[in-house]
């Protein structure tokens, strides 16, 4: 099922991260920016993120010993200095997620290249290192993302969606490696409701969304891949949820030989492993396409609505 899954360390059957994505309010005031400030009760969901949520998701992975991944806008980071405290103090990773959750294939070349520059700057300041791995807003990866994570000397990107185990994305630049998740593995598409955001759906119980998680969880233990949940403190950080995300993890444990880890550790691991020749990875050359295909030219009228 997968052609050539990488050997994890300690004969691991797979490995999993639990990554969070801490976007507290930077989301509202980037799609409301005149009216985000009187959206009172919107700017109360998002914040329970970094004032409720995190403290009690760092306070879970430390009752089983976990360190993993919080990816943060670093406007969120001096918005909330002491959820990024608390993050630190647990030992977890915090990694590249934009300034203020802007989109980069929304911005031309030298803007995107502007935040991408300001946000790494931030993280070098409050956490010490410069950031090892990068997760594009909205898995909005631009055409010109992976020369940035090239040029600023990241290891990884955990924004696409195009394997179920790491590969290498490269260009003329360079090389980094992917994480990828997809679609069922974020909380947005079971939990999110926000008029503000406008997303009205109907929220799925815990155990609806954990049966999901859990089927991938087991078909990547099954098959030796890469589990990754994109999650959000705001959403899966509330109380039943949270619940459900520590019966996930007992389960897990009890089920075994699964490597925990964060994801700059599992990128350090996938370039051991390909550096020492035990493992080849697919590579991915980018981007795709230098622009819209040939084959639809500006004037041919819209086939489909
Ligand atoms: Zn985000």
């Amino acid at each position: 099922m997968i052609k050539n899954p990488v050997p994890w360390p300690n004969g691991a059957r797979c490995a999993v991260a639990f990554t969070f994505d801490m976007d507290a309010d930077s989301i509202l005031h980037l799609a409301q920016h005149a009216s985000a400030d009187t959206r009172v009760a919107a700017l109360s969901m998002l914040r329970y993120g970094p004032e409720v949520a995190v403290p009690r998701l760092v306070d879970l992975y430390a009752r089983f010993g976990m360190r993993q991944t919080f990816f943060l806008p670093a406007w969120c980071m001096e918005r909330y200095p002491a959820a990024v405290e608390t993050i630190l103090k647990g030992g977890h990773e915090i990694a590249h997620h934009g300034y203020l959750h802007e989109h980069p294939n929304a911005c031309e070349p030298e803007q995107e290249w502007y935040w991408f520059q300001r946000a790494s700057d931030v993280i070098a300041r409050m956490t010490g290192q410069r950031p090892r791995g990068f997760r594009a807003p909205s898995y909005r990866f631009s055409r010109s993302t992976l020369d940035f994570l090239v040029q600023g000397g990241l290891s990884y990107d955990a924004s696409l969606m195009g394997d179920d185990i790491p590969y290498l994305l490269e260009n003329d630049k360079g090389q980094v490696v992917e994480l990828p998740t997809h679609y069922a593995m974020d909380d947005w598409p079971h939990f999110m409701a926000s008029r503000d955001l406008a997303y009205m759906m109907a929220p799925k119980s815990p155990s609806q969304a954990m049966e999901v998680y859990q089927a991938e969880f087991d078909a990547m233990w099954e098959y030796r891949g890469l589990w990754i949940a994109v999650w959000h403190p705001f959403l899966s950080g509330r109380l039943a949820r949270c619940v459900a995300i520590a019966r996930l993890i007992e389960y897990m444990h009890a089920k075994g030989q699964v490597w925990f880890a964060t994801l700059e550790e599992i990128a350090a691991h996938v370039k051991r492993v390909i550096g020492d020749g035990t493992w080849t990875p697919r590579i991915d050359r980018l981007p795709y396409y230098d622009g819209p295909i040939s084959e639809l030219g500006p004037a041919t009228p819209s086939l489909a609505r």
